[in-house]
């Protein structure tokens, strides 16, 4: 089955194939409508060997209306019978060709018409289609031959094998030409391809640099980047908060439990401050089973409302892995503000984590409730 990538690649292609054989199309009405001028214009200024109606009717009327109604059939083909159209253009071109070098075979040169169904070939890079006009256009040049003792004894032996070998010599080069015509579109399919992969690789390479593999937040080192970014915003007027939160007696869960079990409380405690901040704020791994946040624009109410409800969100969450026990987090939040740089800021929300720990964990200290506890 193919991927809607490719399928949308087909129909693209499919696409543009459709709008070469309506160039092609609007081509021959081109050359038929010069045709029928030069005739008429070498009829009327020039010495013509032809009766009037034999002029009128057999060279410029019924050749004209033959050449009209084929190209209006490979329109009509191109419209109703997609896949069907290529043959039909094959079949226009060459009947176009060669009624036109049949009327015009006294200019010796006309024979290089033959050109033309082989140049329509060509233009879809098939080289299978190649031999299609070529064919053609021999068997139109053999019902010719034999059917018209006049032309036959107008070519010269030269010229009976001349221009079959005209016809394969030129489908020969058609041919060469579409073989590197293909190559070159390989190798610029192959080299946009090996750019997108390397593209998508560096983009999969970048995302797993900066998270951490286990909880999928940034890890400490991107964390620290935003840090710096964000406390360069926070100086120009944004609002800043920084909160540390950190799972308290993680190593009893391990001790009691397993690390398979640490690491699934790491995980889905990970899971539960990212579905409570906004996509504005960064949520990272910052140690073990410490959690960094920077959180943006929203008042001290606002961030200590966004933590306290991670902390009172997990700590009345059961665990069955954990014999129906909860897990607590301790947080300490801080805002960046005037006279703090940003060491002392972390510094600062730091001690507020070690004063939560020290007091009874399970809760969130700030600059507000640190008097009361100090
Ligand atoms: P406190 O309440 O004071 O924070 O105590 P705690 O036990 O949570 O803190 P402590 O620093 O004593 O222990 C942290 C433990 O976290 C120790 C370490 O083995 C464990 N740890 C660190 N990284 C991972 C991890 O990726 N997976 C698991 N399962 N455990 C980890
Ligand atoms: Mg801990
Ligand atoms: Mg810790």
């Amino acid at each position: 089955m193919k991927s809607s990538d490719s399928v949308f690649d087909h129909l693209e292609h499919v696409n543009k194939q459709q709008k070469w054989i309506r160039n092609f199309l609007r081509s021959y009405w081109v050359v038929v409508f010069i045709h029928f001028f030069a005739q008429l214009g070498a009829f009327l200024f020039l010495d013509y060997p032809a009766t009037a109606y034999h002029f009128f009717v057999h060279i410029l009327l019924i050749p004209t209306s033959c050449m009209v109604l084929m190209i209006v059939w490979a329109d009509w083909i191109h419209r109703t019978r997609l896949q069907l159209s290529y043959y039909a253009l094959f079949l226009t071109s060459t009947f176009i060709t060669w009624t036109i070098i049949y009327l015009n075979y006294d200019i010796r040169i006309i024979t290089a018409l033959c050109l033309m169904p082989i140049f329509s070939a060509v233009i879809f890079f098939n080289k299978r289609l190649l031999w299609i006009p070529a064919l053609l256009q021999m068997f139109a040049f053999l019902t010719l031959y034999f059917a018209d003792p006049h032309f036959r004894t107008f070519l010269t032996p030269f010229d009976v094998i001349s221009i079959p070998a005209f016809i394969l010599g030129g489908t020969f080069v058609a041919h060469v030409i579409v073989s590197s015509g293909s190559e070159i579109l390989n190798h610029l399919h192959h080299t946009m391809q090996s750019k997108q992969d390397l593209i998508v690789k560096n983009a999969i390479m970048s995302k797993i640099s900066k998270t951490d593999g286990l909880t999928n937040l940034y890890n400490q080192v991107s964390f620290k980047d935003y840090y710096d970014t964000a406390f360069d915003y926070a100086s120009q007027g944004v609002t800043l908060h920084l909160a540390l939160l950190d799972i308290d007696n993680f190593k009893l869960i391990n001790d009691t439990y397993g690390h398979q079990v640490g690491d699934k409380v790491l995980g889905t405690v990970a899971q539960i401050i990212q579905d409570h901040i906004s996509s504005s704020d960064i949520a990272a791994r910052y140690g073990g089973e410490e959690f960094a946040l920077l959180i943006f624009d929203k008042t001290f109410d606002e961030a200590y409302a966004l933590v306290e409800n991670i902390r009172r969100h997990l700590s009345l969450l059961h665990w069955a892995e954990l014999d129906n026990q909860t897990v607590t987090i301790s947080i300490g939040l801080h805002s960046c503000e005037p006279g703090l740089n940003k060491e002392q800021l972390f510094e600062q929300v730091d001690q507020y984590l070690y004063h939560a720990k020290r007091s009874g964990k399970n809760k969130t200290i700030t600059s507000h409730s640190v008097g009361s506890i100090a």
